[in-house]
C-alpha cells in the first residue's frame, strides 16, 4: 500500500489546524492585549492615582502652610501663636510624610531631593519666623511695661511740679498783695524784681510742666507709631520738647525744692533715650515688624517653590498615566484590529475550505462518483468513473473502477454462460430434430443402395439429391450452433433483424412443432435495419421466444405473434404468447439476475436479466406485460439503423 502524503485528512487537518493556528494567534494576541491593559491599569491604580492623590495633597498641605502663615504673623496673643505654631508644626509633619512616601513611586531622584529641601527651607523660614513673632510679643509687653513706668513718672512729676507752681503763684500773691500795701520806694524795687523773678519762675514751671506734658504725650504716641516714617518725625519733635524741658530745668532756681522735680523730669527724658527708651523699642518693634513681613513674604516664597515642584510632580506623575492609558490603548486597538482581521482570515479560510474545497472539490467528486456509481448500478457499464486526484475518494473511484470492469467482464461472462446453458437445452431440442434426417437418410441410403441394385439410377440420383438436401439441412444446423457458442464482438452495428428473428424460429422449430405452438409472424415487407449485434440478438430472441414456449406448454391455446413495427427512429418487436401469464407481483422481478419459476434444471433465471443487458447496451429496452392465464407481451425495443 502506497503511503499517501496529504490526503482529505491531512488537507482538512492542514485546513483546520490553519484556523485553530489563527485562533491561537488571536487568543494569544488578546491575552496579551489584556495583561498590557492590566498591567496599565494596575500602574494607575496602583502608582499613577496614588502619585495624583499625594501630588494634590501636596500640594493642598502647602496652601494650608502658606494660608496658616499670616495667622502665626498675626497672632494676637501668645497663647493663639503656640496654637496655630502647633497646627503649622503638625501641616509640616505630615508634609514631610507624604514627601518620605514619594520613594515608593516613580519619582525621579532629583525631584525628591528638590522637595525635600524646599520643605526643609521652609520649615527654617516658619521657625525663625516664630522666632521673630515670639519676640513681637516681647516688644509689646515691654512696650505696656515701659508705658506703665511712663505713666508713673508722669504722675510722679505733676506730684512734684503742680506744688511748686502753686506755691509760686501763692508767693507772687502774696508778693503783690504786700507791695500794694507798702509805699516805700526803695522796697517797691526790690519787691518788684522778687515779683519779677519769682514770675520767671513760675513762667519756666508752667513751661516745664507743658513741655513734660508735650514730651510724655509724644512718647505715648511714639510707643503706639504704626510705622518708621511717623515715628521718625515724632521722635524729632519728642527730642525738641526734650531739650526744652532741659532747657526749662537748667533755668529752675538752684533749690532743693527743685531737686526732686528735676529728678523725676530727668526719669520721664529717660524714655526718650537709653535702656527705658519707648521710642527706642517701638523702632525696634517696627523693625521687627518689617523683618517679620518681609519673613513671610519669603516663606510664601518658599512655600510656592515647594508648590510649584509639587505641582511639576503632579504634573509628570499625570503625564505618565495619560501616557500609560494612552499606550495601553494603542495596544487595544491594535489588538482589536487584529482581532478583526484574524476573524475575518478564519472565516475566509473555513469558507475557502467549506465552499471551494469541502463544497467543489469533495462533495462535487462525491456527487460525481455517486452518478457513477447509480449509472453502474443500473446497469450502464459505459459509465466513465471519475478518477484523478491522490486521496480517498481517488481510492474509491480507482476501487469503483476495478469493480466496473469486472462486472462487465463477469457479465460478459455471465451471457457466455447463460447462452452456454440456452445452447444445452438447444443442443438437446437439435439432436432431437437431427433424429428425423438421419432416419430418412437412413431410408434414403436404404433406397439408393436397393434402386443401385435395380440399376435405376435416375432414380439413385434423385435419392442422392434428397441425401445431400438432408445433409445440407443438418450441417447448417450444426453451424447455426457453433456460430451461437462462439463469443460475440461487443461492437454495436447496423443488423438485419428479420433473418435473426427466422433463425431464432429455426433453432426452436423443434420445440415449437414438439408444443405445437402456432406462430405468427407478421412483418413489414421492407428490410429491417437495427442497431445491435447478429450473434447477441438472436440470443435475446432465443430467450423470449423460449419462454413463450415454456408458458404454453400446458396452455389450452397455443399462439406465438411476432409483429415488427418501425416507428420514429425505434424498431419495435412485439412477442405475444397465450401462456400462463407471471403474476402481478413477480413481474417486476423477472429481469433480475438467477430470478426462476422453473425447476431446478429447467431454468438459471439468467436468459431475461442477460437479454435486458444486451438490449441496454444496444441503446434500447425491453420490458414485459402480462395477465395471468391470458398471456405475455414481451417488447424489444431497438433503434432503427441505416438502410
Ligand atoms: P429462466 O427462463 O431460466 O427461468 P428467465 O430470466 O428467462 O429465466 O425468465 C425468468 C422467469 O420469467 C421465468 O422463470 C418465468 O417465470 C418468467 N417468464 C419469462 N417469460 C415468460 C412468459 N412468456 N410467460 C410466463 N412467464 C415468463
Amino acid at each position: 500500500m502506497t503511503v499517501r502524503r496529504f490526503g482529505i485528512r491531512g488537507r482538512m487537518f492542514a485546513a483546520f489546524g490553519l484556523i485553530a493556528l489563527v485562533t491561537v494567534i488571536s487568543s494569544a494576541t488578546a491575552w496579551f492585549a489584556y495583561e498590557n491593559l492590566s498591567r496599565g491599569f494596575s500602574r494607575i491604580v496602583g502608582i499613577d492615582i496614588p502619585s495624583i492623590t499625594l501630588a494634590s495633597e501636596l500640594t493642598a498641605k502647602s496652601g494650608e502652610i502658606v494660608s496658616t502663615a499670616p495667622t502665626l504673623v498675626a497672632a494676637s496673643s501668645n497663647r493663639a501663636r503656640k496654637r496655630i505654631w502647633d497646627q503649622l508644626l503638625r501641616t509640616i509633619k505630615t508634609t514631610a510624610a507624604l514627601v518620605d512616601r514619594l520613594e515608593q513611586y516613580d519619582i525621579p531622584g532629583e525631584q525628591r531631593s528638590a522637595l525635600r529641601t524646599q520643605l526643609n527651607a521652609v520649615t527654617s523660614a516658619l521657625r525663625a519666623l516664630d522666632t521673630n513673632v515670639q519676640r513681637k510679643f516681647w516688644f509689646s509687653n515691654r512696650n505696656q511695661e515701659l508705658t506703665e513706668s511712663l505713666r508713673w513718672a508722669h504722675a510722679d512729676f505733676l506730684d512734684e511740679i503742680d506744688p511748686l507752681i502753686m506755691d509760686a503763684r501763692f508767693n507772687i500773691a502774696l508778693l503783690l498783695r504786700r507791695s500794694q500795701a507798702t509805699t516805700e520806694e526803695t522796697s517797691s524795687v526790690a519787691r518788684v524784681s522778687n515779683i519779677e523773678t519769682r514770675l520767671t519762675q513760675q513762667e519756666v514751671l508752667l513751661q516745664i510742666k507743658s513741655d513734660v506734658n508735650l514730651l510724655v504725650g509724644l512718647i505715648f504716641r511714639a510707643a503706639n507709631a504704626d510705622d518708621k516714617q511717623q515715628l521718625k518725625s515724632i521722635t524729632l519733635f519728642a527730642a525738641d520738647s526734650a531739650s526744652q524741658v532741659t532747657d526749662g530745668l537748667g533755668k529752675l532756681a538752684k533749690r532743693t525744692g527743685n531737686v526732686s522735680l528735676r529728678q523725676s523730669a530727668k526719669i520721664i527724658l529717660s524714655f526718650i533715650d537709653g535702656q527705658n527708651s519707648l521710642i527706642n523699642l517701638r523702632r525696634d518693634s517696627l523693625n521687627l515688624l518689617q523683618i517679620n513681613r518681609g519673613m513671610l513674604e519669603s516663606t510664601a516664597l518658599l512655600v510656592g517653590d515647594f508648590q510649584s515642584s509639587a505641582a511639576r510632580f503632579a504634573e509628570l506623575v499625570k503625564s505618565q498615566a495619560i501616557d500609560q492609558a494612552k499606550s495601553a490603548s494603542i495596544v487595544t486597538t491594535r489588538a482589536k484590529n487584529f482581532l478583526i482581521w484574524a476573524t475575518l482570515g478564519s472565516i475566509a479560510i473555513a469558507i475557502v475550505v467549506v465552499w471551494f474545497y469541502v463544497g467543489r472539490s469533495l462533495a462535487g467528486r462525491v456527487r460525481r462518483l455517486n452518478l457513477a456509481m447509480g449509472q453502474i448500478a443500473e446497469g450502464d457499464l459505459t459509465t466513465r468513473v471519475p478518477v484523478g486526484g491522490d486521496d480517498e475518494i481517488s481510492d474509491m473511484a480507482s476501487a469503483l473502477e476495478v469493480f466496473r470492469n469486472r462486472i462487465s467482464d463477469t457479465q460478459k461472462e455471465l451471457v457466455q454462460a447463460g447462452k452456454l446453458a440456452a445452447l444445452g437445452q438447444l443442443v438437446a431440442g437439435v439432436a432431437h430434430d437431427l433424429n428425423q434426417p438421419l432416419a430418412a437418410l437412413k431410408f434414403q441410403t436404404h433406397n439408393a443402395k436397393v434402386l443401385l441394385k435395380k440399376d435405376n439410377v435416375s432414380e439413385v440420383a434423385d435419392n442422392l439429391d434428397q441425401i445431400s438436401a438432408l445433409s445440407t439441412k443438418m450441417a447448417k444446423k450444426i453451424n447455426h450452433l457453433k456460430t451461437l457458442a462462439r463469443k460475440p464482438s461487443q461492437s454495436v452495428h447496423d443488423v438485419e433483424l428479420k433473418p435473426i428473428i427466422a433463425s431464432a424460429l429455426d433453432l426452436l422449430e423443434g420445440r415449437i412443432n414438439d408444443v405445437g405452438v402456432e406462430v405468427k409472424l407478421n412483418l413489414p415487407k421492407e428490410k429491417l435495419i437495427v442497431r445491435g449485434g447478429e450473434n447477441r440478438l438472436e440470443q435475446v430472441f432465443l430467450n423470449v421466444f423460449g419462454n413463450a414456449l415454456d408458458a404454453m406448454v400446458t396452455a389450452p391455446v397455443k399462439k406465438l405473434k411476432i409483429e415488427v413495427k418501425n416507428l420514429n427512429g425505434k424498431t419495435t418487436t412485439t412477442v405475444q404468447d397465450s401462456g400462463e401469464g407471471i403474476a402481478e407481483e413477480i413481474l417486476p422481478q423477472v429481469f433480475d439476475p438467477f430470478f426462476t419459476t422453473k425447476e431446478v434444471g429447467e431454468g438459471l433465471g439468467l436468459g431475461l436479466s442477460i437479454s435486458y443487458n444486451i438490449v441496454k447496451d444496444f441503446g434500447g429496452t425491453i420490458n414485459a406485460a402480462s395477465k395471468t392465464n391470458v398471456g405475455t407481451t414481451f417488447s424489444v425495443i431497438l433503434k432503427t439503423g441505416q438502410k
